[in-house]
């Protein structure tokens, strides 16, 4: 079957490692690959991170925003609303893998920029990233606190991936990693800016549809529930109000099943034929929310616009930090 032409070597690059049990190590030479391209380094830029307990889709998601950036801003073909196709091949890009171990160390940086054009008729480059999971069993709680913070730190779309539901833990994961974040940007608390700015909660596997139907509007529905219920205790919802006030907006998908053979055949190639249409169809409504040139978040810091290239030198920053 013909494969859509991703890129010519598609596979994503390691920017950051784990060297020992806590050491945060930047790989200098791979970012400077992606993003000091003269072609792009002045160029505002969307970079859009998924985050979350290991073995839960996120690098199976990323491969649908690829194929998403590949038609659209790539091929630039017009994208309708059923933009996934049989014809354009399995779903590849960023492995995935059947199974209980991890599979994505550090955090990746997909090597290709895609450049869209939005209605202000600005062009802004589009980064994609994937995270080690956290909670492996094999990350300390600082090193899984480290891989989400940076992420958060240097991405203006975090999608933080959960399975089911959202948990107080999860909730109270995310303040910790956040904070832990904040701390390195030196803001002070009167400053007017978010520390961060988009946070998208990507509910996998939402089996109260009778409840909450699937995607955005059920999923704002679903957060409201959280976030503003009246009975929340105190400690709680001070938890939630920090949140709150870490992110310039929060939202909130419900995403259906995949199927049996996405979710445990260790056979599943990523053929579409083998994915349930409900998920695609969700699928098909989730991407463009984070990737169509309306919806493209350029990465602001301390209220100015970041450029690509910029962008190399606030990751090392970043990094720095957590380097000990
Ligand atoms: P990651 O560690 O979070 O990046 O997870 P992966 O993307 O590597 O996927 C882990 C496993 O979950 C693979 O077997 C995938 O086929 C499967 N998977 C992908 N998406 C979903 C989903 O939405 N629900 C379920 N139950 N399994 C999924």
């Amino acid at each position: 079957m013909k494969q859509l032409s991703l890129a010519e070597d598609p596979c994503p690059k390691q920017i950051l490692e784990f060297q020992s049990e806590s050491k945060i190590v930047l790989n200098e030479e791979n970012l400077r690959e992606i993003l000091l391209q003269p072609a792009i380094k002045n160029k505002q830029v969307c970079i859009v991170s998924i985050a979350g307990t290991f073995r839960q889709g996120k690098s199976f998601m990323l491969n649908f925003f690829l194929r998403y950036l590949t038609l659209k801003y790539k091929l630039k073909k017009s994208v309708p609303q059923n933009w996934i196709n049989v014809e354009d091949g399995d779903i590849s890009g960023f492995p995935w893998k059947c199974g209980s171990e991890r599979h994505t160390l550090g955090i990746l940086m997909w090597p290709e920029v895609f450049i869209a054009e939005i209605p202000s008729g600005e062009e802004v480059a589009i980064i994609l990233l994937d995270t080690q999971g956290t909670f492996d069993n094999q990350t300390t709680k600082q090193n899984c606190a480290g891989i989400f913070a940076i992420s958060t730190l240097i991405s203006s779309v975090q999608v933080y991936n959960l399975k089911d539901k959202i948990t107080q833990l999860d909730l109270e994961h995310l303040e910790y990693f956040s904070e832990y974040g904040r701390l390195t940007l030196n803001t002070d608390s009167s400053s007017t800016h978010f520390p961060f700015q988009s946070l998208c909660f990507l509910i996998r596997d939402w089996q109260y549809s009778f409840e909450r139907n699937f995607g955005t509007k059920g999923g704002e529905e679903f957060l409201n529930h959280i976030f503003l219920a009246p009975d929340t205790p105190l400690t709680l919802k001070q938890q939630n109000d920090n949140i709150r006030n870490l992110f310039e907006k929060i939202t909130c998908f419900l995403m259906p099943f995949p199927g049996e053979k996405v979710a445990s055949a260790p056979s599943f190639q990523g053929n579409l034929e083998d994915i349930e249409q409900n998920f695609l169809k969700y699928v098909e409504e989730f991407v463009p929310l984070i990737l169509a040139p309306e919806n493209l978040v350029a990465k602001i810091s301390n209220g100015n616009k970041v450029k690509v290239g910029d962008l190399f030198y606030f990751i090392k920053n970043c990094c720095k930090y957590f380097a000990d």
